[in-house]
């Protein structure tokens, strides 16, 4: 496969520096990536530039044309891009193919959008005036993304740009840039005209200077952390640049008394474990009502004890690799924390890190409060607090005593509690009942610090479109 920039329909940049990609399930360097920086982004933007005044005219029937060519393209190639993903992020191959397929499904749901960039006709102030509401394609956009869903992450940002009308330049994560070149090629392969989608690779701080003071560049969609996402504010003040972003979650999870425990069980593992718990919306903090505290934290830490971490390529493992040494002692460190601070360790509570691989072992923690740093930070990995409450309104309390706002659940099976907590939740995705809640066709976003702005539904498209009103006067 290419290991490049894609610049202008090109793969270029093997005489740049190159950095090393490893497995973080093996510790072994499985290829190199060039180093990308400011030249090589400018030259991006030209291409973007150059490209935008055709892309911007092609007919909506033609870009979903193309979208949907992708995403056959890239479900036709599923299974190779599964493993890529595992050896490059260590996940397994089994949380790879649920990706590919949730990645695809922006391709596909997207083509279809690109049909419904409906304008407006909106009566006028008299009776011979009239409001157009027209929408026109933002322009030449640039999407950064973190390394925890490599496909998923740049399809859902470069599917609504390219069906809007946009050209648009990736800079994936420096982790995980193998699923990103293998993307850039089902656009390649899908017909999408040079210059339209691009991908640097390189240094981050060099490739966003490039994006942040380029003029030509009017919009910057960024996953990642809140930390990155607060530089990226402060930069963009200066030319008041066009800024989404989807930044980092704390997700409490609330299982009422009257939960169906079976179902509660289940969807809370997926809540948890999916992806290692190295997911934005992962359950991060689980807040358990008392009658049900001893079942629910019982029937859940058994399911545990059956689990294993390993590698992704292995069969047998239900979670993979921690992506690096850093992600590793930030989980080991709330782990330790809580138990130093008398939670029990109910399954797991350690791991391994050998040779430059990172395994922590699937782990519940009992007997967790408010106070533990656990509670307070993200962890990014498969642990699973379990704390107690006595009325829904603490729950409420304890799950919104947090500055993010990304997603949360709730288990219950009144309708009326239910929707009373969903309510009360301040946070921009909700599982009820439900513990994989993301889809194509959902609104995906956080609120507070989780990120401002909405990828996915019918709104994932509205980032890349300018609106503007045309006032008619058609009397005298
Ligand atoms: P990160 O360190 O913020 O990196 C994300 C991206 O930003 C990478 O491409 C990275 O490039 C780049 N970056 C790093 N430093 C930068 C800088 N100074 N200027 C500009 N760009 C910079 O985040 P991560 O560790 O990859 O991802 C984990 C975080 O993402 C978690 O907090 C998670 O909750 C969040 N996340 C949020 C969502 C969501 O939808 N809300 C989804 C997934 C993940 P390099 O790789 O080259 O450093």
């Amino acid at each position: 496969m290419k290991t490049e920039l894609y610049i202008n329909g090109e793969w270029t940049g093997s005489d740049l520096e190159q950095i090393d990609v490893t497995d973080p399930g093996s510790g072994e360097v499985i290829a190199t990536i060039p180093k990308g920086g400011s030249n090589e982004t400018s030259r991006a933007v030209d291409a973007a530039e150059a490209a935008f005044a055709d892309w911007k005219r092609t007919t909506a029937a033609e870009r979903a044309g193309m979208l949907r060519k992708a995403f056959h393209l890239m479900q036709e190639d599923a299974d190779n891009l599964a493993e890529l993903m595992t050896k490059e992020n260590g996940k397994t191959l089994t949380d790879s193919k649920q990706e590919v397929a949730y990645a695809a499904s922006f391709f596909d749901w997207f083509a279809d959008e690109a049909k419904r960039i409906y304008g407006r006709n909106v009566p006028g102030k008299h009776a011979d005036h009239r409001i157009d509401v027209i929408h026109d394609p933002v322009g030449i956009s640039a999407a950064i993304t973190p390394w925890n869903f490599p496909a998923a992450m740049i399809t859902r940002k470069i599917a609504p740009a390219l069906a809007a009308g946009c050209p648009v330049i990736v800079k994936p994560a420096t982790a995980t840039p193998l699923t990103a070149m293998k993307i850039m090629e089902y656009c390649e392969q899908a017909g999408i005209p040079k210059g339209v989608v691009n991908l640097i690779t390189g240094s981050a701080s060099d490739i966003t200077k490039v994006f942040m003071e380029d003029r030509r560049v009017k919009k910057v969609s960024f996953t990642g952390s809140t930390e990155v996402g607060k530089m990226l504010i402060e930069q963009s003040a200066a030319q008041v640049k066009n800024l989404s972003l989807e930044l980092g979650g704390h997700g409490p999870l609330i299982v009422m008394n009257d939960a169906d425990i079976d179902t509660a069980v289940r969807e809370s593992l997926r809540a948890k474990f999916r992806n290692g718990g190295q997911s934005c919306i992962a359950a991060n903090r689980f807040y358990i009502q008392r009658d049900v505290y001893d079942a629910f934290t019982k029937r859940f830490t058994e399911e545990v004890q059956k689990m294993s971490a390993g590698y992704g390529l292995e069969e047998g493992h239900d979670i993979g690799a921690v992506i690096d040494e850093d992600g590793w002692d930030k989980i080991d460190r709330h782990v330790k924390n809580a138990s130093d601070n008398g939670a029990v360790i109910a399954a797991g509570g350690k791991g391994t890190k050998d040779n430059g691989a990172f395994f922590y072992e699937p782990t519940v923690l009992t007997g967790v409060t408010q106070d533990m740093v656990i509670m307070q930070e993200e962890t990014f990995g498969p642990v699973a607090p379990m704390a107690v409450f006595d009325t829904e309104e603490e729950a409420i309390e304890l799950a919104n005593d947090t500055p993010f706002g990304l997603a949360a659940y709730v288990f219950t099976d009144s309708m009326r509690t239910g929707t009373r907590i969903t309510e009360a939740l301040d946070f921009g995705v909700i599982g009820w009942n439900d513990g994989v809640p993301s889809a194509a066709q959902a609104p995906f976003g956080g609120m507070k610090e989780s990120g401002f702005g909405r990828e996915g539904g019918i709104e994932g498209i509205e980032d890349y479109l300018e609106k503007k009103y045309v006032a008619k006067n058609i009397g005298g």
